[in-house]
């Protein structure tokens, strides 16, 4: 066979493999912009799907942030800020996290996942530890699988297989360092880690602790500055990473935490040296999201967020929460798909959120809500998915009322 006879085949070897596994994905070609509605090929469409969940990434002032440094004439960074410099715009940015979060510092990266596989590798390597839960975010498995060190997985949220792997690493690795990570809000499944408890772990048994905010930003605590702050153990965390693309409205994440992790980062987080800053229009544009988060207009939005939050809950039967993700576990991928594809046909767009984003088999419907959503938006989604409920195969109804991945 011709080599060009083998890439093919191999390629579409591949590709049909994942077809049939129910996991292809052609994602669908957005025209306009995120909001209440997505313009899709097949029309406008409710939108579901989106972790703007303040509705920033449409907002003006966040639009005239981005378009003040454009008409200055910067589209780009040019380089990494090692080899061209840092920009005000990037400066400014850090030093609002920085102060928000009432930290030392902060340094931005130009993705969440930049950020992750940046710190993690530059925090610890072979000879250390890295305690990892279960529900990790990908980035935060392959920043840890970057470093080198020994990674143990804990179960989700469970505090006492946690410490039994605090004390194995302490004692495995007497002169290693020990890293614990953990999201403040799981992505996939909406919950938050026991934060105090897992802080009281650490403290005892001399491990660091890196808390990935990034679907807690924006959305919970004081000012929508995150889970720490929420529990008022902002100084106790030693690492925390927020991104600006999810509630913030734009792109980028920060790391934020004391000048000397600033500058460690600055001078050893690889993704940071090799990679061109981010453009400063972007860093304009976060840092002008994250000003409409603190504001009043921020708690207001919070505030909109949670009524729509408590009427949905409300209306599926859960129980009251501040976390604007549902999962509806369904399990079966082709099912999942089906189910997503029922609901669009509706006008709602509900994602079939499936391996690799979340467990084989595990394959589930993700509904995010925001503050730009009207009551009667809600009310359409949940009587969208209670009909879904009723043509669900018996055995494998939609089950809304005690979702089982919570
Ligand atoms: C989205 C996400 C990231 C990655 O952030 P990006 O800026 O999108 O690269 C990291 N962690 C969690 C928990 C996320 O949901």
């Amino acid at each position: 066979m011709s080599v060009e006879g083998d890439w093919t085949t191999f390629l579409s070897e591949r590709l049909d493999d994942i077809r049939r596994r129910g996991l292809f994905r052609d994602p669908p070609r957005l025209t306009g912009t995120q909001g209440r509605h997505v313009q899709r090929p097949e029309g406008r469409v409710l939108n579901f799907s989106s972790n703007d969940y303040l509705g920033l990434a449409s907002h003006p002032a966040v639009v005239d942030a981005a378009r003040l440094e454009l008409d200055r004439g910067a589209a780009g960074a040019g380089s990494s800020r090692l080899v061209s410099g840092t920009f005000e715009a990037h400066e400014r940015l850090e030093a609002t996290v920085a102060s928000l979060k009432g930290c030392e510092a902060a340094v931005s990266f130009s993705s969440g996942y930049a950020a992750a596989t940046g710190c993690i590798p530059a925090l610890c390597g072979p000879g250390d530890v890295v305690l990892l839960d279960k529900l990790s975010h990908a980035c935060l498995v392959d920043a840890a699988r970057l470093s080198g060190a020994t990674i143990r997985v804990f179960p989700h949220n469970d505090l006492s297989v946690l410490e039994n792997r605090l004390k194995w690493a302490s004692q495995r690795h007497p002169r290693g360092r020990i890293l614990i990570v953990a999201e403040s809000v799981y992505s996939m499944d909406g919950d938050c880690c026991p934060l105090d408890g897992i802080i009281a772990l650490k403290e005892r048994h001399g491990a660091w602790l890196f808390l990935d905010e990034a679907h807690a930003l924006g959305v919970i605590g004081p000012r929508g500055m995150g889970l720490a702050a929420a529990c008022g153990l902002g100084d106790r965390v030693e690492i925390q990473m927020g991104t600006l693309g999810k509630a913030a409205g734009a792109h980028g994440a920060t790391i934020a935490g004391s000048r000397h992790l600033r500058d460690l980062l600055v001078n050893s987080a690889r993704s940071l040296i090799f990679s061109t800053a981010p453009p400063p229009h972007v860093a304009a544009a976060a840092a002008a999201g994250l000003e409409i988060i603190a504001s009043p207009e921020g708690e207001h939005l919070r505030l909109k967020l949670r009524e729509r939050i408590a009427e949905f809950a409300r209306l599926i039967g859960e129980t009251a929460r501040h976390i604007p993700i549902f999962p509806v576990l369904l399990g079966c991928e082709k099912r999942t798909v089906a189910c997503s594809a029922g609901l669009l046909a509706d006008g709602l767009w509900v994602p079939a959120i499936r391996f690799p984003s979340v467990a084989r088999g595990s394959a589930r419907l993700r509904v995010t809500l925001t503050a730009v959503h009207e009551p009667a938006d809600i009310v359409r989604l949940a009587e969208a998915l209670r009909r879904l409920d009723g043509k669900l195969p018996e055995g494998n109804v939609v089950r809304l009322a005690d979702n089982p991945s919570r």
